[in-house]
């Protein structure tokens, strides 16, 4: 957080907005003001050039041709992204950040290489609740959120698994999500970060440089609790 104002940058949000994930950026915007912080939300389109200057950036999910014509612009990009930067990607965000990723036509096209992870389309797409444990990094809070995907992606040694699958696919063998140092993808939508406060925090933590103080919000804590106790209930009955 450079300047006064954070500028949170939402990347191709007219390619990779189709899951919704765009909200992301309105939750961190949210919470940064009710901290009496500004924030403004900045996105940047299809055939503009990828900014540096921006806090964080957020990329979100879209079909396999969207994810691989956004792939082909933010690769001409890619030095306005570091491992040191705060990322947050979502299903074709999480595959594109990886090193490569395969589309249904079989047709192999390289990520932008930030987190340790290549994708392969699987056998059946998985469509439904995903429920993960947190790594440390969320003192063990639950991950939760809805996956629609059909690829299958396997972490190399550059990066750790968000979490483990308690409920769904995620990842497709057993874990959930990727992070290599402040670059963090997940397959959850919903929006994730209204879903997760405790993500939302952590990716503004490491912008911030500092823990902001916490957030009162009883009601978002009261729909997260039903939320994940009518999904645990769908999954044993
Ligand atoms: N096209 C990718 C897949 O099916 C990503 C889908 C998504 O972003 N939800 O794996």
């Amino acid at each position: 957080m450079r300047d006064s104002i954070v500028q949170i940058g939402l990347l191709l949000p007219e390619v990779l907005g189709t899951y919704g994930d765009s909200g992301n950026a309105q939750v961190l915007c949210q919470r940064l003001r009710w901290r009496g912080l500004d924030a403004e939300v900045v996105p940047v389109a299809l055939g503009e050039p990828v900014p540096s200057t921006l806090d964080l950036y957020l990329l979100g999910g879209g079909e396999d041709g969207a994810q691989a014509l956004a792939a082909a612009h933010l690769r001409k990009y890619r030095r306005a992204l570091t491992p040191e930067t705060v990322i947050f990607g979502v299903c074709a965000g999480l595959q594109v950040l990886g090193t490569r990723f395969r589309g249904l036509d079989g047709v192999d096209h390289d990520g932008l290489g930030l987190l340790d992870l290549t994708t392969v389309p699987g056998e059946r797409r998985a469509v439904s609740e995903l429920i993960a444990t947190s790594s440390g990094l969320l003192d063990d809070a639950p991950l939760t959120g809805f996956e629609n995907h059909l690829g299958v992606s396997k972490l190399g040694t550059g990066s750790e698994p968000l979490g483990q699958v308690v409920r769904g696919t995620g990842n497709g063998d057993g874990t959930e999500g990727a992070v290599t140092d402040h670059v963090v993808g997940t397959y959850l939508h919903g929006p994730a970060l209204a879903r997760n406060p405790a993500l939302a925090d952590l990716l503004l933590t490491w912008t911030a440089g500092h823990p902001l103080p916490p957030l009162e919000l009883p009601e978002v804590d009261r729909l997260r609790v039903e939320r994940l106790t009518a999904t645990r209930r769908r999954r044993t009955s």
